[in-house]
Protein backbone atom coordinates (compact mmCIF):
# COMPACT_ATOMS: atom_id res chain seq x y z
CA UNK A 1 0.00 0.00 0.00
CA UNK A 2 1.75 3.64 -0.59
CA UNK A 3 1.67 5.89 1.35
CA UNK A 4 1.50 9.40 0.39
CA UNK A 5 3.39 12.16 2.46
CA UNK A 6 0.18 14.24 1.74
CA UNK A 7 -2.88 13.43 0.02
CA UNK A 8 -5.67 16.50 -1.23
CA UNK A 9 -8.03 14.75 -2.38
CA UNK A 10 -8.36 12.16 0.69
CA UNK A 11 -9.62 15.75 2.40
CA UNK A 12 -11.27 17.38 -0.35
CA UNK A 13 -13.47 15.18 -1.98
CA UNK A 14 -15.97 14.31 1.09
CA UNK A 15 -16.67 18.45 0.81
CA UNK A 16 -17.63 17.88 -2.98
CA UNK A 17 -20.91 19.01 -2.59
CA UNK A 18 -20.13 21.75 -0.11
CA UNK A 19 -17.18 22.99 -2.99
CA UNK A 20 -19.29 22.95 -5.71
CA UNK A 21 -22.54 24.77 -3.95
CA UNK A 22 -19.51 27.09 -2.87
CA UNK A 23 -18.40 27.66 -6.65
CA UNK A 24 -21.86 27.95 -7.95
CA UNK A 25 -22.92 30.92 -5.45
CA UNK A 26 -19.50 32.42 -6.74
CA UNK A 27 -19.99 32.01 -10.30
CA UNK A 28 -23.70 33.39 -9.90
CA UNK A 29 -22.42 36.60 -8.69
CA UNK A 30 -19.89 37.05 -10.74
CA UNK A 31 -18.57 39.03 -8.37
CA UNK A 32 -14.54 37.51 -8.63
CA UNK A 33 -12.64 40.22 -7.27
CA UNK A 34 -12.99 40.96 -3.39
CA UNK A 35 -16.30 40.09 -3.82
CA UNK A 36 -18.73 39.42 -0.11
CA UNK A 37 -16.68 36.06 0.42
CA UNK A 38 -13.47 37.38 0.56
CA UNK A 39 -14.91 39.74 3.94
CA UNK A 40 -16.92 36.59 5.26
CA UNK A 41 -13.93 34.36 5.54
CA UNK A 42 -12.01 37.14 6.96
CA UNK A 43 -14.33 37.31 9.43
CA UNK A 44 -14.46 33.82 10.70
CA UNK A 45 -10.36 33.45 10.16
CA UNK A 46 -10.13 36.29 12.56
CA UNK A 47 -12.80 34.95 15.02
CA UNK A 48 -11.19 31.57 14.83
CA UNK A 49 -7.46 33.37 16.14
CA UNK A 50 -8.65 35.94 17.92
CA UNK A 51 -7.15 38.84 15.89
CA UNK A 52 -8.60 42.08 15.51
CA UNK A 53 -7.99 42.38 11.69
CA UNK A 54 -7.78 39.61 9.45
CA UNK A 55 -6.66 40.43 5.45
CA UNK A 56 -6.56 38.00 3.16
CA UNK A 57 -4.34 37.87 0.59
CA UNK A 58 -3.05 36.14 -2.55
CA UNK A 59 -0.15 33.89 -1.06
CA UNK A 60 1.99 33.25 2.59
CA UNK A 61 4.52 34.84 0.51
CA UNK A 62 2.50 38.22 -0.48
CA UNK A 63 1.50 37.96 3.21
CA UNK A 64 4.97 38.52 4.27
CA UNK A 65 5.99 41.10 2.09
CA UNK A 66 2.53 43.37 2.62
CA UNK A 67 3.45 43.21 5.96
CA UNK A 68 7.03 44.24 5.98
CA UNK A 69 5.94 47.07 3.38
CA UNK A 70 3.61 47.88 5.64
CA UNK A 71 6.11 48.66 8.73
CA UNK A 72 8.31 50.03 6.49
CA UNK A 73 11.24 47.86 5.78
CA UNK A 74 13.93 48.80 3.61
CA UNK A 75 17.52 49.64 2.52
CA UNK A 76 19.70 49.76 5.21
CA UNK A 77 17.50 48.25 7.51
CA UNK A 78 18.66 44.60 8.74
CA UNK A 79 15.75 41.89 9.95
CA UNK A 80 16.74 38.67 11.63
CA UNK A 81 15.37 35.56 10.76
CA UNK A 82 16.15 31.88 11.47
CA UNK A 83 18.51 30.36 8.72
CA UNK A 84 16.24 27.03 8.89
CA UNK A 85 12.92 27.75 7.24
CA UNK A 86 11.74 27.57 3.96
CA UNK A 87 13.06 30.30 1.70
CA UNK A 88 9.91 32.83 1.71
CA UNK A 89 10.79 34.25 4.69
CA UNK A 90 14.10 35.61 4.15
CA UNK A 91 13.54 36.06 0.45
CA UNK A 92 10.73 38.53 0.94
CA UNK A 93 13.01 40.11 3.61
CA UNK A 94 15.74 41.04 0.32
CA UNK A 95 12.77 42.16 -1.85
CA UNK A 96 12.34 45.11 0.12
CA UNK A 97 15.87 45.73 0.09
CA UNK A 98 16.72 45.36 3.49
CA UNK A 99 19.67 42.61 4.63
CA UNK A 100 18.32 39.20 6.41
CA UNK A 101 20.50 38.24 9.04
CA UNK A 102 20.37 34.77 9.86
CA UNK A 103 20.44 33.55 13.49
CA UNK A 104 20.49 29.60 14.31
CA UNK A 105 17.83 27.02 15.43
CA UNK A 106 17.04 25.55 18.28
CA UNK A 107 17.65 21.61 17.83
CA UNK A 108 14.88 20.30 20.05
CA UNK A 109 12.23 22.83 18.49
CA UNK A 110 13.90 23.60 15.19
CA UNK A 111 12.80 27.14 15.75
CA UNK A 112 14.84 30.85 16.31
CA UNK A 113 17.84 30.58 18.79
CA UNK A 114 17.20 33.52 20.99
CA UNK A 115 20.15 33.54 22.19
CA UNK A 116 21.83 33.92 18.76
CA UNK A 117 19.40 36.30 17.64
CA UNK A 118 20.00 38.76 20.68
CA UNK A 119 24.14 38.21 19.38
CA UNK A 120 23.13 39.49 16.38
CA UNK A 121 21.15 42.79 16.94
CA UNK A 122 22.76 45.31 15.35
CA UNK A 123 21.93 49.48 15.71
CA UNK A 124 20.57 48.42 11.92
CA UNK A 125 17.93 45.95 13.74
CA UNK A 126 14.97 47.11 12.51
CA UNK A 127 12.41 43.41 13.05
CA UNK A 128 12.46 39.95 14.30
CA UNK A 129 10.92 37.45 11.80
CA UNK A 130 10.14 34.29 14.25
CA UNK A 131 8.66 31.08 12.42
CA UNK A 132 6.64 28.82 13.91
CA UNK A 133 8.29 26.05 12.00
CA UNK A 134 6.36 22.90 11.26
CA UNK A 135 3.35 23.80 13.20
CA UNK A 136 4.93 24.54 16.77
CA UNK A 137 5.26 28.08 18.27
CA UNK A 138 8.94 29.95 18.79
CA UNK A 139 9.52 31.06 22.06
CA UNK A 140 7.13 34.32 21.80
CA UNK A 141 7.43 35.45 25.12
CA UNK A 142 11.32 35.65 25.01
CA UNK A 143 11.07 36.96 21.22
CA UNK A 144 9.16 39.73 22.12
CA UNK A 145 11.15 40.79 25.48
CA UNK A 146 14.09 40.75 23.36
CA UNK A 147 12.23 43.25 20.90
CA UNK A 148 10.93 45.50 23.30
CA UNK A 149 14.16 45.69 24.30
CA UNK A 150 15.43 46.84 21.46
CA UNK A 151 12.48 48.38 19.83
CA UNK A 152 11.92 46.13 17.59
CA UNK A 153 9.08 45.37 15.67
CA UNK A 154 7.94 41.27 15.18
CA UNK A 155 6.38 40.12 12.46
CA UNK A 156 5.44 36.22 12.67
CA UNK A 157 5.76 33.95 9.99
CA UNK A 158 2.74 31.18 10.80
CA UNK A 159 2.55 29.93 7.28
CA UNK A 160 2.74 26.10 8.95
CA UNK A 161 1.11 27.16 12.14
CA UNK A 162 -2.44 28.54 11.47
CA UNK A 163 -4.72 27.89 14.89
CA UNK A 164 -1.52 26.37 16.48
CA UNK A 165 -1.10 27.99 19.89
CA UNK A 166 1.40 29.55 22.40
CA UNK A 167 0.28 29.83 26.25
CA UNK A 168 -2.85 30.12 25.13
CA UNK A 169 -2.40 32.64 22.56
CA UNK A 170 -3.00 32.07 18.58
CA UNK A 171 -0.02 32.02 16.65
CA UNK A 172 0.27 34.82 14.86
CA UNK A 173 -1.73 36.99 17.11
CA UNK A 174 0.97 38.11 19.37
CA UNK A 175 3.45 40.87 17.56
CA UNK A 176 2.72 43.31 14.88
CA UNK A 177 1.88 41.19 12.30
CA UNK A 178 1.26 37.63 12.05
CA UNK A 179 1.19 35.81 8.12
CA UNK A 180 -0.18 32.61 7.20
CA UNK A 181 -0.47 30.64 3.97
CA UNK A 182 -3.27 28.38 2.33
CA UNK A 183 -1.06 26.62 -0.03
CA UNK A 184 -2.33 23.14 -0.26
CA UNK A 185 -0.13 21.37 1.76
CA UNK A 186 -0.29 23.93 4.74
CA UNK A 187 -3.07 22.79 7.35
CA UNK A 188 -5.20 24.84 5.82
CA UNK A 189 -5.17 24.14 2.49
CA UNK A 190 -6.83 25.67 -0.29
CA UNK A 191 -7.30 25.12 -4.19
CA UNK A 192 -4.44 27.28 -5.42
CA UNK A 193 -2.33 30.01 -4.36
CA UNK A 194 -3.98 32.01 -1.30
CA UNK A 195 -2.59 33.58 2.27
CA UNK A 196 -3.38 35.93 5.21
CA UNK A 197 -2.12 38.50 7.34
CA UNK A 198 -3.47 39.42 10.89
CA UNK A 199 -2.88 42.54 13.53
CA UNK A 200 -4.16 43.83 16.78
CA UNK A 201 -3.27 47.28 15.57
CA UNK A 202 -5.56 48.80 13.66
CA UNK A 203 -3.25 51.96 12.18
CA UNK A 204 -1.14 48.72 10.44
CA UNK A 205 -4.07 47.19 9.55
CA UNK A 206 -5.66 50.00 7.68
CA UNK A 207 -1.79 50.66 6.00
CA UNK A 208 -1.96 47.10 5.00
CA UNK A 209 -5.23 47.25 3.22
CA UNK A 210 -4.45 50.07 1.29
CA UNK A 211 -0.95 48.32 0.01
CA UNK A 212 -2.85 45.56 -0.85
CA UNK A 213 -4.73 47.33 -3.54
CA UNK A 214 -1.63 49.61 -5.10
CA UNK A 215 -1.51 51.88 -2.32
CA UNK A 216 -4.25 53.43 -3.85
CA UNK A 217 -7.09 55.28 -1.31
CA UNK A 218 -9.40 55.91 -3.10
CA UNK A 219 -8.96 54.30 -6.03
CA UNK A 220 -6.27 55.92 -8.19
CA UNK A 221 -4.98 58.17 -5.71
CA UNK A 222 -1.66 56.80 -4.86
CA UNK A 223 0.34 58.34 -1.18
CA UNK A 224 1.37 54.67 -1.26
CA UNK A 225 3.47 52.27 -3.42
CA UNK A 226 1.80 49.05 -2.75
CA UNK A 227 0.99 46.36 -4.82
CA UNK A 228 -1.70 43.75 -6.25
CA UNK A 229 -2.01 41.22 -3.06
CA UNK A 230 -5.89 40.47 -3.54
CA UNK A 231 -7.46 37.56 -1.84
CA UNK A 232 -9.16 35.84 -4.72
CA UNK A 233 -13.47 35.24 -3.98
CA UNK A 234 -13.27 31.88 -5.11
CA UNK A 235 -10.58 30.89 -2.97
CA UNK A 236 -12.23 32.53 0.26
CA UNK A 237 -15.57 30.82 -0.83
CA UNK A 238 -14.08 27.35 -0.77
CA UNK A 239 -11.99 27.89 2.69
CA UNK A 240 -14.51 28.95 4.57
CA UNK A 241 -15.96 25.67 3.64
CA UNK A 242 -13.18 23.76 5.23
CA UNK A 243 -12.54 26.09 7.80
CA UNK A 244 -15.43 24.48 9.51
CA UNK A 245 -13.94 21.69 9.39
CA UNK A 246 -10.63 22.54 10.74
CA UNK A 247 -10.52 21.39 13.70
CA UNK A 248 -11.33 18.32 13.05
CA UNK A 249 -7.80 18.13 11.04
CA UNK A 250 -5.75 19.45 13.46
CA UNK A 251 -7.04 16.97 16.15
CA UNK A 252 -6.36 13.88 13.18
CA UNK A 253 -3.23 15.45 12.77
CA UNK A 254 -2.72 15.14 16.85
CA UNK A 255 -3.51 11.85 17.00
CA UNK A 256 -1.39 10.62 14.02
CA UNK A 257 1.71 12.21 15.29
CA UNK A 258 0.82 10.66 18.80
CA UNK A 259 0.37 7.43 17.30
CA UNK A 260 4.07 7.49 15.98
CA UNK A 261 5.47 9.08 18.77
CA UNK A 262 3.92 6.32 21.24
CA UNK A 263 5.07 3.31 18.78
CA UNK A 264 8.46 4.40 17.71
CA UNK A 265 9.59 6.09 21.35
CA UNK A 266 10.08 2.67 22.88
CA UNK A 267 12.26 1.04 20.27
CA UNK A 268 16.24 0.79 20.55
CA UNK A 269 18.26 3.74 19.23
CA UNK A 270 14.99 6.02 18.98
CA UNK A 271 15.07 8.74 21.45
CA UNK A 272 12.53 11.96 22.12
CA UNK A 273 13.96 15.76 21.80
CA UNK A 274 13.90 16.50 25.21
CA UNK A 275 12.64 19.98 25.64
CA UNK A 276 15.26 20.28 28.72
CA UNK A 277 17.82 20.94 26.09
CA UNK A 278 15.93 23.80 23.96
CA UNK A 279 18.51 26.63 22.45
CA UNK A 280 21.29 24.80 24.50
CA UNK A 281 23.45 23.67 21.47
CA UNK A 282 26.57 22.37 23.81
CA UNK A 283 23.85 20.04 25.66
CA UNK A 284 21.82 19.02 23.03
CA UNK A 285 25.34 17.72 21.14
CA UNK A 286 26.12 15.97 25.30
CA UNK A 287 22.26 14.67 25.20
CA UNK A 288 22.64 12.83 21.98
CA UNK A 289 25.91 11.16 22.64
CA UNK A 290 24.74 9.38 25.84
CA UNK A 291 21.24 8.61 24.28
CA UNK A 292 23.29 6.79 21.77
CA UNK A 293 20.40 7.67 19.49
CA UNK A 294 20.55 7.09 15.78
CA UNK A 295 16.19 8.14 15.57
CA UNK A 296 15.40 11.45 17.31
CA UNK A 297 11.21 12.10 17.65
CA UNK A 298 10.09 15.44 17.32
CA UNK A 299 8.53 16.67 20.87
CA UNK A 300 5.54 19.53 21.84
CA UNK A 301 6.38 21.58 24.88
CA UNK A 302 3.31 21.67 26.98
CA UNK A 303 3.31 25.43 26.51
CA UNK A 304 2.38 24.66 23.01
CA UNK A 305 -0.60 23.25 21.10
CA UNK A 306 1.05 21.99 17.89
CA UNK A 307 -0.76 21.49 15.07
CA UNK A 308 1.88 18.97 13.06
CA UNK A 309 1.87 20.57 9.80
CA UNK A 310 5.61 18.15 9.73
CA UNK A 311 6.41 15.22 11.62
CA UNK A 312 9.78 15.78 11.26
CA UNK A 313 12.34 13.23 12.22
CA UNK A 314 15.99 13.51 12.85
CA UNK A 315 18.16 10.80 11.65
CA UNK A 316 21.66 10.71 12.97
CA UNK A 317 24.86 9.14 11.51
CA UNK A 318 26.76 10.49 8.17
CA UNK A 319 24.67 9.17 5.15
CA UNK A 320 22.04 7.74 7.42
CA UNK A 321 19.22 10.45 6.59
CA UNK A 322 19.45 9.53 2.83
CA UNK A 323 19.42 5.94 3.41
CA UNK A 324 16.02 5.93 5.36
CA UNK A 325 14.82 8.11 2.77
CA UNK A 326 15.89 5.84 0.14
CA UNK A 327 14.90 2.99 1.90
CA UNK A 328 11.01 4.56 2.33
CA UNK A 329 10.78 5.63 -1.13
CA UNK A 330 11.24 2.39 -2.24
CA UNK A 331 8.52 1.24 -0.50
CA UNK A 332 6.10 3.69 -1.71
CA UNK A 333 6.16 5.90 1.68
CA UNK A 334 6.13 9.39 0.67
CA UNK A 335 9.27 11.56 2.69
CA UNK A 336 10.51 14.75 2.41
CA UNK A 337 13.67 17.04 3.47
CA UNK A 338 12.22 20.11 4.81
CA UNK A 339 14.83 21.77 4.37
CA UNK A 340 18.13 20.84 2.72
CA UNK A 341 19.79 23.85 2.59
CA UNK A 342 20.17 26.49 5.18
CA UNK A 343 19.33 30.47 4.36
CA UNK A 344 22.71 31.30 5.23
CA UNK A 345 24.20 29.10 2.37
CA UNK A 346 21.75 29.98 -0.55
CA UNK A 347 24.03 31.10 -3.46
CA UNK A 348 21.30 34.42 -4.11
CA UNK A 349 22.22 34.77 -0.50
CA UNK A 350 26.52 34.99 -0.63
CA UNK A 351 26.53 38.58 -1.24
CA UNK A 352 25.40 39.65 1.78
CA UNK A 353 27.78 40.64 4.54
CA UNK A 354 29.25 37.72 5.93
CA UNK A 355 28.28 39.47 9.41
CA UNK A 356 24.87 38.04 8.71
CA UNK A 357 25.92 34.55 7.55
CA UNK A 358 27.21 33.18 10.38
CA UNK A 359 26.81 30.79 13.01
CA UNK A 360 24.38 29.11 12.19
CA UNK A 361 25.72 25.43 13.15
CA UNK A 362 22.85 23.82 14.40
CA UNK A 363 20.73 24.85 10.99
CA UNK A 364 23.87 23.17 9.15
CA UNK A 365 23.23 19.96 11.28
CA UNK A 366 19.23 19.89 11.15
CA UNK A 367 19.54 20.66 7.14
CA UNK A 368 21.84 17.17 7.29
CA UNK A 369 19.90 15.43 9.54
CA UNK A 370 15.89 15.89 8.90
CA UNK A 371 13.69 13.79 7.61
CA UNK A 372 9.48 14.58 7.79
CA UNK A 373 7.44 11.43 7.20
CA UNK A 374 3.36 11.26 6.53
CA UNK A 375 1.06 12.53 9.50
CA UNK A 376 -2.00 14.37 7.15
CA UNK A 377 -4.96 13.79 8.83
CA UNK A 378 -6.84 11.11 6.61
CA UNK A 379 -3.85 8.41 6.92
CA UNK A 380 -5.39 5.05 8.05
CA UNK A 381 -3.87 3.37 10.79
CA UNK A 382 -3.40 1.14 8.36
CA UNK A 383 -0.82 3.57 6.86
CA UNK A 384 0.99 4.58 9.83
CA UNK A 385 1.80 1.48 10.88
CA UNK A 386 3.11 0.52 7.47
CA UNK A 387 5.45 3.54 7.81
CA UNK A 388 6.31 2.23 11.38
CA UNK A 389 7.55 -1.13 10.10
CA UNK A 390 9.30 0.13 7.37
CA UNK A 391 11.47 2.56 9.73
CA UNK A 392 11.99 -0.33 12.14
CA UNK A 393 12.74 -2.56 9.40
CA UNK A 394 15.66 -0.30 8.54
CA UNK A 395 17.01 -0.36 12.01
CA UNK A 396 16.51 -3.85 12.37
C1 LIG B 1 4.70 28.00 2.74
C2 LIG B 1 5.49 28.96 3.50
C3 LIG B 1 5.58 30.30 3.13
C4 LIG B 1 5.04 30.84 1.85
O1 LIG B 1 3.71 30.57 1.58
P1 LIG B 1 3.17 30.52 0.07
O2 LIG B 1 1.70 30.54 0.23
O3 LIG B 1 3.68 29.26 -0.53
O4 LIG B 1 3.67 31.71 -0.66
C5 LIG B 1 6.30 31.16 3.95
N1 LIG B 1 6.91 30.73 5.05
C6 LIG B 1 6.86 29.45 5.44
C7 LIG B 1 7.56 29.04 6.70
C8 LIG B 1 6.17 28.51 4.68
O5 LIG B 1 6.14 27.23 5.06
Amino acid sequence: MAVPLLDVNAQNQPLEAELNAAFQRVLGHGRFILGPEVASFEESVGKMLGAKHAIGVSSGTDALLLAFMTIDLGPGDEVICPAFTFFATAGTIARTGATPVFADVCPICFNLDIADARRKITSKTKAIVPVHLFGQSADMDAINALAEEHDLRVIEDGAQAIGATYRGKACGTMSDFGCYSFFPSKNLGGFGDGGLVVTNDDELADRANILKVHGGRPKYYHHLVGGNFRFDTLQAALLEVKLAHYDGYTEKRQANAEYYTERLRSLPGVAIADPAHCRCAADQAAWLEESGASIILPTAYEHNEHIWNQYTLRVIGEGRREALRAHLTERGIGCEIYYPVTMDQQPCFQSLPKSSRQGCEVAHRLADEVLSIPVYPELTDAQKDEVIAAIVEFFA
